[in-house]
């Protein structure tokens, strides 16, 4: 078999060259981060996980008209994606107060918020992704404001849909994080959502118990990531039998 091109390697996944223009391969890893990259560990089964929710969230998003670079799952770690130009940063919708925001401006975690609060952070691991305003945005050129303005758009449009998915199945989605890239159709150029949606990029809180099922899991040692991805997406329907882990060879007698 030809090797591919890898173009990208992240922490999370790997992007090779698709096997049409325009086009590439998202390959899921099993390596989980957290605190910019100062934990690091292996989870089995996490990428595995994390592309069949991935391609369930996208499915159901394009399926209501929110433009996504999903294009079809390949296997069971890699899926077909458009190509598209990333906007460096990072868009957070957050519905209750937790993390990062939480700390900021000592707000209790699991508040609720009077309305959805979308935040912009510069991706940039160097600096450790910092928070920053549309001012920012605009004056160094990262987004104009009318890119700004349709990625608010659509990240409200992410939080109405899955905020309601989730609600359907117990569980809250108290805030997630999602990545914008820009195509081209000849001279226009539009906005569509990229990357991934997972519990790598969510908080996901059982309504009833409060039980964290999503990377809060492994940041906070608060038991085993795999399960808890394996509850979200068992509930959801998406690979019920099993939890993405490899089955090694059996004996058969
Ligand atoms: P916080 O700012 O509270 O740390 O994160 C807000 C939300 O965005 C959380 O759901 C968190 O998982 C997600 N998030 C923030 N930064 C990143 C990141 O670099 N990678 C991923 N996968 N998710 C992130």
């Amino acid at each position: 078999m030809a090797r591919r091109k890898k173009i990208y390697e992240g922490k999370a996944k790997t992007l090779y060259e698709g096997p049409e223009p325009g086009t590439i391969i998202q390959y899921f890893k099993d390596d989980a981060t957290a605190f910019n990259a100062e934990k690091k560990a292996v989870i089995e089964g996490k990428g595995v996980l994390n592309n069949m929710l991935s391609e369930y969230f996208m499915t159901g998003l394009n399926t209501i008209g929110v433009p996504t670079h999903f294009i079809k799952r390949i296997n069971m770690r890699e899926q077909l994606i458009r190509a598209v130009e990333i906007i460096p940063l990072e868009v957070v919708v957050r519905n209750r107060a937790a993390g990062s925001l939480s700390k900021r401006l000592g707000l209790e975690e699991g508040m609720a918020l009077p309305r959805p609060i979308i935040e912009f952070y510069y991706k940039d691991d160097a600096l450790g992704d910092p928070l920053v305003t549309e001012e920012h945005v605009v004056a160094f050129n990262w987004a104009s404001q009318q890119d700004i303005d349709d990625m608010i758009a659509l990240a409200l449009r992410v939080n109405d849909f899955l905020s309601g998915m989730f609600l359907g199945v117990g569980i809250r989605l108290a805030d997630f994080k999602i990545e914008v890239g820009r195509v081209y159709d000849g001279d226009f150029q539009r906005l569509i959502l990229a990357d991934e949606i997972s519990p790598d990029s969510c908080r996901l809180w059982d309504i009833e118990t409060g039980r964290k099922l999503d990377k809060d899991v492994f940041r906070h040692d608060l038991g085993d990531l795999a399960d808890a991805y394996t509850e979200v997406a068992r509930r959801l329907g998406v690979m019920p039998r099993t939890n993405g882990r490899a089955t090694g060879p059996k004996l058969v007698n």
